[in-house]
């Protein structure tokens, strides 16, 4: 009978040396204290509080009757989802793509895995611009590869540029990893600077991996751009991963994508038929009149973002010690919180990022991720993906601890 206790020295290296991500374990322990009676209210995970849209409900219901959706499909995914999703990232990009173009993945975390695996031979570098969200640098290592985080400042918005990319390029760089808007910083890259990073990834005959999963999340006139779209010598050497999570609010369909040339996907669909097989058929069913009929519900939601951010906004002004610029996308805001650090709060001295995010949750019973979780001591995420009255009450118990 298995014991229960892990015995580390058992199991793979490679695996023994992934740590949780620090997203999931601070929304697992949310979910925690919730259950145990305590009302937390978490700026923590990047999860839409509302329900999926009754549209794609309804047709997943539909599915659910349907015994035509009841045993395996390609697994590839749907054909008429690869068509759908062809259709509307071609739209977008202003590109002829075609469903062989597309593989549909378990969540848009299973198209990050597979990226890393169909690029990485062991010991290949791909060039993390950080801070970086929690899970690439596990990825980049369970595909036997090595992140090299590229760091950036406030002071280019947490832009990378090719003088910073080329500090790090070595004989073994493949690959660059892009993500726009970002996930901790919510930075936005204008079209410029897109050309000038996209054109030095083409120089250097380089992979890019973009990360496209907030495209419908930018304010103030910020636009998105798909780095292919704007650099086309990258089309053949470059993968989009996004998926219907964050967009129509369904974090836990699981159903992404991953976009790339037809021979780099024909090998992603060998691998998953391997690892999963198909995705859920009736996600599948959900995520295709998500991208047919939902438009419209993304769009209020991404009007309550934008009303979000702009009283985020107005609240971090007034905290001492806080610094927060206005990001342009995603749902994150990152201040530093370097000024409120070395003081006393909730009866301790409080030193680092982490240690503030501790205290915020036992004292204030607020759910924040530190800067630690993404290579940025220093600064401090909060999503501003929850309810209006949530983020209200939330912002004025941190007031209430800091003011
Ligand atoms: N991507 C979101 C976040 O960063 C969801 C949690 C996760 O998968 O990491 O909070």
């Amino acid at each position: 009978m298995p014991s229960g206790e892990t015995d580390h020295q058992a199991i793979s290296r490679r695996a023994a040396a992934i740590s949780e991500s620090a997203t999931l374990a601070l929304d697992r322990r949310v979910k925690e204290l919730r259950a145990a009676g305590s009302d937390v209210i978490s700026f923590a995970a990047g999860e839409p509080d509302f329900a999926t849209p009754l549209v794609v409900v309804e047709a997943a219901a539909r599915a659910c009757r349907d015994p035509r959706w009841h045993h395996y499909t390609p697994a590839a995914g749907l054909p008429e989802l690869r068509q759908a999703v062809a259709s509307h990232t071609g739209r977008r990009d202003g590109l002829e793509l075609v469903p062989e173009q597309v593989l549909i993945t378990n969540g848009t975390k299973q198209a990050v895995a597979h990226a890393f695996t169909l690029l990485l031979d062991p010991g290949d570098e791909v060039l993390v611009p950080s801070p970086y969200w929690v899970s690439f640098p596990e990825a980049i290592a369970l595909a036997g590869g090595r992140a090299v985080p590229v760091p950036t400042s406030e002071a280019t918005g947490f832009r990378v540029t090719p003088e910073d990319l080329d500090r790090h390029l070595t004989p073994r760089t493949k690959a660059l990893l892009f993500v726009s808007p970002s996930n901790p910083t919510g930075s936005v890259y204008r079209r410029e600077q897109m050309l000038a990073v996209g054109r030095w990834a083409v120089d250097h005959g380089l992979w890019v991996v973009c990360d496209e999963i907030y495209d419908h999340f930018t304010y103030d006139g910020a636009e998105f751009n798909s780095l292919p779209a704007v650099v086309p010598e990258l089309q053949s050497r470059a993968l989009l991963l996004n998926g219907v999570a964050k967009a129509y609010s369904m974090t836990g369909w699981r159903v992404g994508w991953l976009v790339g040339p037809r021979a780099t996907v024909e090998a992603a669909a060998n691998l998953q038929s391997h690892v999963c097989g198909n995705i859920s058929n009736i996600s599948q069913v959900a995520a295709l009149a998500a991208l047919e009929e939902g438009a419209s519900a993304a769009a209020e939601m991404r009007t309550a973002f934008a009303r979000r951010r702009s009283a985020m906004l107005e609240y971090m002004d007034r905290v001492p010690g806080f610094e927060c610029p206005a990001p342009e996308g995603a749902f994150y805001l990152f201040p530093s919180v370097r000024g409120a650090l070395g003081r006393m709060i909730g009866g301790q001295i409080v030193e680092t990022s982490a240690q503030l995010a501790a205290v915020l949750l036992e004292q204030a019973r607020i759910a924040v991720v530190p800067g630690e979780a993404f290579n940025a001591p220093g600064y401090v995420r909060f999503s501003y993906a929850l309810a209006d009255q949530d983020l209200a009450e939330g912002m004025a118990r941190l007031l209430r601890l800091l003011g």
